[in-house]
């Protein structure tokens, strides 16, 4: 399994865990909100249009996000697989990587849920508040993230689901243990 998503809601891990699955089986960790954050700190065009954004804990656009992966995906490392972490978060979203990856030739091997309990993950995004410095990271923003979540990005579970792509991992625990669950999850056959 080399092209996989990563889900679940707002400080489920899926940045911690994305990163260390796409090291362990070599693809290229592709985290939409790292990039926006990159373009942010760095002043780039893109970055003005999505800081707005963020900083209400609303989605981007998307159409600037679809055209963001169209050219990431694109990109030659991401030929050797890839996980998706933060992308896509809406059905039009779900389109469009369809389409991408028709034209790449190639398709999804499965997508990764994290599971976890709202109050749990509210509780750790306000710890990271206090060390993060990230500008959306602020009870009321934190709250409005889980809502915008689950009204847009939650549905695209039963997609997924259909075309029997979803295993589900129990996000709650210790990193290395989360970890251990993706593994497992994704070597059990389909
Ligand atoms: P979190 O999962 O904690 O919300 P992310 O780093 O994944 O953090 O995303 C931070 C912000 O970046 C989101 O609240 C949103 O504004 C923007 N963003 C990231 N990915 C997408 C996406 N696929 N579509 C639209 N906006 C996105």
């Amino acid at each position: 399994m080399s092209r996989l998503l990563i889900m679940g809601p707002p400080g489920a891990g899926k940045g911690t865990q994305a990163a260390s699955l796409a090291e362990r089986i070599g693809a290229a960790h592709i985290s939409t909100g790292d990039i926006f954050r990159e373009n942010v700190s760095q002043q780039t065009e893109l970055g003005r249009t999505a800081q707005q954004y963020m900083d209400a804990g609303e989605y981007v656009p998307d159409e600037v996000t679809n055209a963001m992966v169209r050219d990431r995906l694109g990109q030659d490392d991401a030929g050797n697989g890839f996980i998706l972490d933060g992308y896509p978060r809406t059905l039009d979203q779900v389109d469009t990587l369809d389409e991408i990856l028709a034209g790449l030739g190639v398709q999804l091997d499965g997508v990764v849920s994290l599971v976890v309990d709202t109050d749990e993950v509210v509780a750790r995004l306000l710890k990271r508040a206090e060390t993060s410095g990230r500008s959306d990271d602020t009870e009321d923003v934190i709250r409005h993230r889980q809502e915008v979540y689950h009204a847009e990005t939650a549905p695209l579970l039963s997609v997924y689901t259909e075309r029997g792509l979803v295993r589900e991992v129990d996000g709650l625990g210790e990193v290395d243990e989360v970890a251990r669950r993706i593994d497992a999850a994704l070597d059990a056959p389909g």
